[in-house]
């Protein structure tokens, strides 16, 4: 015998996934993301090394550097440009790994160079604190592009091997640091992009912990409108839908129906075959409700062995029909293997202004009506009949 299993708030319908996390990927869209912050930082890469290298050149002054590294660099974060740009974000992920090592590997290059001019020429402070901007976007770039728990321990590796760098040079240096440079280059380079890291990394981490705690949210919610057993909706989500059909009814003036069905002798079943057995015709129940059913119409797992289904669209001429069409679904379906399993129906409409309680207690009076006239049959009850 096959499982139907149901996944779906309206019968044939698609899965509104109670189990998943789904959650996660829709709210931080860390490949999008990335992508996008890739077509920030390439340019912005590409572009500051590119003008050095070409004002270098046109001053003819370019050294080694500028030409060699510096001008190739710009020519390649040019071409991965262009790249990313016409490339689907999930590949363009793989750029990540390389733009981790190459541009702090090239900004730590440029500042040994610069520094060890620095040091074989002679004092120029400037250089220091041309220094600062490139150790937060090399660590901006860390944050961003690392996954949460490795980004700020690479970031901080970072930052403490370029004041390593600078100490070291500094300390090599032959002449004297005026207080007023040091006391800048301790601003700079020392304490600002200190905070910049730790207010990053800290932004960061609230970021992911935010998106975890929503999609966490999301799976609650789900978890509260839907039965652990049938993956069905349950009562709550009944009032939630009961209040959406009754204004598209008042709206649109389309006729709307209900029913509650209920498995005849369902504890029969249960004492002789076991409540796992049991659990197993509920299931697969719902999976024949849901196959039954049209795409508007919506299956609640009322309680128990009991079910309850909104049907809109549907005059009340019909409602008969549908609901004979879904007791017969039942009765020839193999719920349980050589026994036949049936379940009797109450239908009604509902009227305009009619709440919840009124049309359940007529649909239950239908119910009721159809169990004492034998079971596995249908009643349907107009509303102006009296009880
Ligand atoms: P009737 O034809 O009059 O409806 O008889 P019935 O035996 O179906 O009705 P009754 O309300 O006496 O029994 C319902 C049974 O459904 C009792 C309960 O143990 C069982 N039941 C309720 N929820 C579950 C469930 O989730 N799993 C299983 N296996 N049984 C359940
Ligand atoms: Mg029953
Ligand atoms: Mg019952």
């Amino acid at each position: 015998m096959d499982e139907p299993t149901v996944f779906g708030k309206r019968a044939g319908g698609g899965p509104p996934a109670p189990h998943t996390t789904s959650g996660h990927g829709d709210i931080l869209r860390p490949q999008r993301t990335e992508h996008r912050l890739l077509r920030w930082l390439l340019p912005l890469f590409a572009l500051g090394a590119g003008a050095a290298g070409l004002a270098a050149e046109v001053q003819n002054t370019a050294s080694w550097y500028e030409r060699f590294v510096l001008l190739p660099s710009a020519f390649l974060f040019i071409v991965l440009l262009g790249w990313s740009f016409l490339t689907p974000p999930h590949k363009v992920a793989r750029l990540r790994a390389s733009i981790l090592v190459v541009v702090p590997a090239i900004a730590l290059t440029g500042w040994g160079r610069q520094l060890w001019d620095l040091h074989r020429d002679g004092f120029d402070p400037s250089v220091y604190l041309d220094l600062s901007p490139w150790l937060i976007f090399c660590a901006a770039l860390f944050i961003f592009l690392l996954p949460a728990r490795s980004s700020w321990k690479f970031a901080a590796g970072y930052y403490l091997l370029s004041l390593a760098m600078l100490g070291g040079f500094s300390m090599t240096n032959q002449k004297a640091l005026p207080p007023t440079v040091v006391s800048e280059f301790l601003i700079n380079i020392v304490i600002a992009p200190l905070i910049f890291i730790v207010l990053l990394s800290a932004f960061t981490k609230l970021r992911s912990d935010y998106a975890r705690a929503r999609a966490h949210a999301s799976d609650m919610r789900d978890l509260a409108m839907h039965d652990r057993l049938t993956h069905l909706p349950n009562r709550h989500a009944f009032m939630q839908s009961f209040r959406r059909a009754k204004a598209r009814q008042a709206r649109n003036q389309t006729p709307l129906c209900a029913m509650l069905l209920d498995i005849d002798h369902f504890k029969r079943i249960n004492d002789t075959y076991g409540h796992q057995v049991g659990d197993d015709v509920l299931v697969r129940l719902a999976g024949v409700l849901a196959r039954e059913l049209r795409g508007t119409d919506e299956v609640f797992r009322w309680g128990g062995e009991e079910f309850l289904v909104l049907l809109e669209e549907t005059p009340l001429k019909h409602l008969g029909e549908v609901a004979e069409r879904l007791r017969e679904a039942v009765e020839t379906a193999p719920l349980l293997e050589g026994v036949k399993v049936t379940i009797s129906i109450g239908a009604t409409h509902v009227l305009p202004g009619e709440d919840e309680i009124q049309v359940n207690l007529r649909a239950d009076r239908g119910l009721y009506a159809s169990k004492e006239a034998g079971r596995n049959r249908v009643t349907v009850v107009e509303a102006s009949a009296r009880a």
